[in-house]
């Protein structure tokens, strides 16, 4: 399986903070560094970034 992985600039969808990111994935969950906001990398061609979902994880453990 092959893993596209992309290094860029990215914009927080949030507060417009731009920042650099290195070899993240798709899904990968970031923290935005402007305004602490959990963020996912939308696209990585081109590199944007989308909020993360806010549900609370529930594995039923
Ligand atoms: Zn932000």
């Amino acid at each position: 399986m092959a893993i596209h992985t992309a290094s860029g600039q990215a914009k927080c969808p949030e507060c417009f903070e731009g920042m650099t990111l290195t070899d993240v994935m798709q899904n990968e969950l970031t923290q935005c560094p402007g305004c602490g906001a959990e963020l996912e990398i939308a696209t990585l061609a081109p590199l944007t970034l989308s909020l993360a979902p806010q549900e609370e994880a529930d594995w039923g453990e």
